[in-house]
């Protein structure tokens, strides 16, 4: 069967109830498809999405367009002929209006300031696009196109729509010509704009509140602009002055000197990173020597083995690596805490390390490599770890190197 549905949001976009007259269900896959003689629910078209909100209480998953009929997805089986009352999400359409006017607005300004088209627009939940046929965009320029679209939100110019036979559109200064031969539906911005558009807006510039542009980029060739308008930019606002609130009171300055303290921080750290990194090698150099005392003479030389618990992990390969600098001198060395082993051992052993691989990776799960004469692992399970630990130990101390390969 084929009819077209009454459009009632071009009638009056700020039309929120409804009664219709269901005439075509259609089983869907995830639900029902419910055709009404006439609606006020906005079908996902031209970047905006479709419109949220119910239909005799239930609610209307999605909103879609097809062959002239709106079809509304609902999970409710209703009957042809019923007689329903609809009801949209005004909250979120007011949204839509504002974004999607806003965006008329700022696409016909960078026309005129900068010459440059819009090819493409996104209304998401969060962010709003545009796509410009530019190839870079400055600061400076954002702002004049910002000051100059917020000019005319100020004017609080008309926005109306209506609709123009194919032969009248060469009549208006469009930003883009439509390919399509039928009717077309204009929206017009009172002396500053001309789209063609099927989208729903708010009827004067004043209602779109604020644009502020957020970000831009690079973007297929051209430049994407993020931009939000009217009460999606009040919650920016807001956003951002909690997160600069919260910042200024972490750092214990006046919003104005966080620059200068984040600097100043920055630069701190650094020095106080050297300092740490001086004292830590004077500290692994001292204990080198208590290391080397203990250690347990093995066919290879010598052995050195440590179990730690809670020790700074940057350390430990820094001690090992000291110790391996000795002649004939095997280490191995674990962190209990963040179960990681470490082994070396110095060049003139002979040994391939690489022969524990198998047994850390495989035997016990370890995730991990090296080279000949330095391998390290980290352990998920802290019992692998500890058995991993003594089998390593007990395989060099009683020379079991290299037999697994053999
Ligand atoms: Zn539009």
């Amino acid at each position: 069967m084929s009819h077209t549905t009454e459009k009632l949001f071009f009638v009056d976009p700020y039309l929120r109830t409804f009664e219709a007259h269901i005439v075509e269900v259609q089983p869907l896959a995830q639900g029902f498809g419910v055709i009404l003689d006439k609606t006020a629910f906005y079908p996902e078209a031209g970047g905006q999405p479709c419109d949220q909100g119910k239909l005799q209480g239930h609610p209307v998953r999605q909103v879609f367009e097809e062959n002239g009929m709106i079809v509304h997805v609902v999970e409710n089986p209703f009957q042809k002929g019923e007689k329903i009352t609809g009801e949209i999400d005004c909250e979120i359409r007011f949204d839509h209006m504002q974004q999607h006017s806003g965006q008329h607005l700022l696409s016909q300004t960078f026309l005129r300031l900068l010459n440059a088209e819009t090819i493409g627009f996104h209304l998401g939940k969060e962010e709003v696009t545009i796509d410009l046929n530019i190839l870079n965009l400055s600061l400076e320029n954002v702002e004049k196109v910002e000051n100059q679209a917020n000019q005319v939100v100020w004017e609080n110019r008309a926005i109306r729509s209506y609709e123009k036979s194919p032969s009248e559109l060469n009549t208006l200064p469009l930003r883009k010509l439509p390919e399509l031969s039928e009717t077309i539906r204009i929206v017009e911005i009172e002396d500053y704009d001309w789209s063609c558009c099927c989208g729903t807006h708010v009827q004067s510039t004043g209602e779109i509140g604020l644009i502020k542009i957020l970000k831009w980029e690079k973007y297929k060739g051209g430049m994407r602009v993020y931009f939000v308008c009217g009460n999606r930019a009040l919650r920016d606002y807001r956003k951002k002055m909690h997160l600069l609130k919260s910042t200024s009171l972490l750092f214990t300055v006046g919003e104005e000197e966080l620059p200068t303290r984040l600097e100043q921080w920055k630069n701190e750290r650094k020095s106080l990173e050297k300092k740490l990194e001086t004292t830590r090698k004077r500290l692994i150099e001292a204990e080198k020597e208590a290391w080397l005392s203990k250690a347990k003479t093995i066919p290879y030389g010598q052995l050195i083995f440590a179990l730690f618990e809670n020790r700074d992990i940057e350390e430990i390969p820094l001690l090992a690596r000291k110790l391996i600098q000795q002649s004939k001198t095997i280490v191995l060395m674990g962190e209990n805490t963040s179960k990681k082993l470490w082994m070396g051992c110095s060049n003139d052993t002979g040994l391939d390390l690489r022969h524990f691989q198998n047994i850390c990776a495989e035997k016990y799960q370890a995730k991990g490599g090296g080279g000949p004469c330095w391998m390290q692992w980290t352990f998920d399970h802290g019992e692998m770890f500890q058995k991993a630990f003594q089998e390593l130990l007990s395989r060099v101390e009683s020379m079991e190197i290299g037999k697994e390969n053999a």
